[in-house]
């Protein structure tokens, strides 16, 4: 039995769409669960390796479609999908509550964001230009940008319609088709955002959303010699399996990973500001976020008085259902999560850390881990060094601004990071001495899809927004016109005239 949200969301059972339709797999049961509650909220078949197949089939057809529309009509479809997203963000947000034991304020504000990505790509359609080089033959040397073709996209459980967009939008925008496989534990929004885009104009087969197991039907679409790129958000360890699929078959990857992100606070900041931020970084989405700012780093002189707000604003925080809208923090994900999430705060224990606020699983149904503060963290710890995507904050000391760069650049990743400081010269040389692809001064996790956004090093390489994310779902074709300045020659012909 499907829960009634989703079953009128998708007008029936979950299943993969593929060439406009719903189709279902063959594969292997998938159950999701309600996180809050551990209620089961439906079951589907596994998209499994023959569905592969069909949505490489219907993206070839399909993507020619879209490539055959002038790119201001993408454009304009673009924008119609932004629209109708619009029309049933509440529903979205609901669905996405539901399914991802996100707050459903939270839900809503990301469900927004996503109207936002398709409405500014909507408006790079008709601008990706080419450019003309000045070559010594004097040819007329035309370079235009060209999509790849196919995208494989596979995005994790965590903000599920939000990564839809922001994969979605761009790789669209650039007359690309995709093929979204989301989380198998998330795909109900996801399917939502595929079927709105067709509704807004998409041709069926641009736009595939498949649902099921990343090594079965992730792996099969990503190997196949018509995907043109992968884009893979998620884990290093799958990550690190996608990109090498994705080499075995000659196709470029693009990867968004995990995070250890250093938030760093100097003793002139504004500590009250600082802690505020600092707790919105860590607990929201209930520390289930790449950008998460589990290591606050704190100049010694302020330390303590920053661990204690932040360890009574842990404890004050509203953990709650996932559908009142009061809720701050929500459940994590599953059993699993929390049940890795509570090992590693036995780690963190074990190795010395010292324990300020939360520290377990709270007494009620449902995957609630509470807020979770650990003091007087040392770099080499395992709270230190490992993402533990949940509400765990590791609060370190240090001592002057070339410890603080030092420690935080001294984890395996390298996504993002905050600087925390009233001297404005100092807060520009710690933040770009800091080794990541985003980093706040005096803020956290401001994004924008305007902006560029990836990691480096472990965390990832390629961007997947902004207008450099243009670069990385195009490639350059390079046309030689005859201008008749240059005479007809065998092999490579002569550099000049
Ligand atoms: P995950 O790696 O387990 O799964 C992510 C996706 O990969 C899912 O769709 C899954 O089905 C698929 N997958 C798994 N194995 C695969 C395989 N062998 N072949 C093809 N596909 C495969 O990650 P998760 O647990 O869903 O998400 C949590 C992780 O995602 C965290 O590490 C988090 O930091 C990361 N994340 C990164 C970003 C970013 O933008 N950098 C954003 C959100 C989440």
């Amino acid at each position: 039995m499907t829960h009634p949200l989703i079953a009128e969301a998708l007008d029936g059972p979950i299943a993969s769409l593929i060439d406009g339709e719903m189709v279902a797999g063959g594969g292997a049961a998938i159950t999701l669960i309600d996180p809050a509650t551990e209620q089961t909220l439906g079951a589907y078949p596994d998209a499994g390796a023959a569905l592969a197949d069909a949505a490489h089939r219907a993206a070839e057809r399909g993507g020619a479609a879209w490539r055959a529309m002038t790119p201001t009509a993408r454009g304009a479809t673009l924008a119609r999908a932004a629209t109708l997203i619009e029309r049933d963000a509440e529903r979205i947000a609901a669905v996405e509550s539901l399914t991802a034991g996100k707050p459903i304020r939270d839900a809503r504000a990301e469900t927004a964001r996503v109207a936002e990505m398709f409405r500014y790509y909507a408006g790079w359609a008709d601008k990706i230009e080419g450019r003309v080089i000045p070559v010594a033959s004097g040819h007329l040397n035309v370079v235009t940008p060209e999509p790849l073709g196919t995208i494989v996209q596979i995005t994790p459980w965590n903000a599920p319609v939000f990564t839809a967009g922001w994969q979605l939008a761009p790789a669209l925008a650039a007359g690309n088709a995709a093929i979204l496989k989301p989380s198998e534990w998330t795909p109900v929004t996801s399917i939502m955002l595929g079927r709105l885009l067709i509704g807004a104009g998409a041709p069926k087969g641009a736009v595939s959303v498949i649902a099921g197991f990343g090594h079965t039907v992730g792996a099969a679409l990503v190997a196949d010699r018509r995907c043109g790129k992968a884009v893979f958000v998620g884990s290093v360890a799958a990550g690190r399996k996608v990109a090498a699929l994705a080499a075995g078959a000659g196709r470029p990857a693009l990867l968004e990973l995990g995070g250890k992100s250093a938030n760093v606070v100097f003793a002139d900041a504004d500590l009250e500001a600082a802690a505020t931020a600092a707790l919105g970084a860590i607990f929201g989405a209930a520390g289930q976020s790449c950008t998460a700012g589990s290591r606050l780093l704190v100049e010694r002189p302020v330390y303590d008085a920053m661990l204690e707000k932040v360890a009574r604003g842990a404890e004050a925080l509203r953990v709650g259902p996932p559908s009142d809208p009061d809720t701050q923090m929500g459940p994590v994900h599953s059993a699993r999560q929390r049940d890795a999430i509570l090992a590693m705060i036995a780690q963190a224990q074990a190795d010395g850390a010292r324990l300020v606020a939360g520290g377990g699983a709270l007494e009620r149904p449902g995957c609630f881990v509470a807020p979770t503060v650990f003091a007087d963290v040392t770099p080499e710890m395992r709270i230190a060094q490992e993402e533990v995507f949940g509400p765990v904050l590791a609060v370190m000391p240090f001592d002057g601004e070339a410890e603080a760069v030092a420690i935080a650049n001294g984890s395996a990743f390298d996504l993002a990071g905050a600087v925390w400081t009233r001297d404005g010269a100092k807060g520009l040389r710690v933040a770009r001495a800091l080794r990541a692809g985003s980093v706040w001064v005096n803020g956290y996790r401001t994004i924008s899809a305007q902006s560029p956004f990836g990691g480096m090093r472990g965390s990832g390489y390629g961007r997947s927004s902004g207008a450099e994310v243009l670069a990385e779902y195009t490639q350059a074709k390079s046309l030689w016109l005859d201008a008749g300045a240059a005479a007809p020659a065998f092999g490579y012909g002569a550099p000049g005239r």
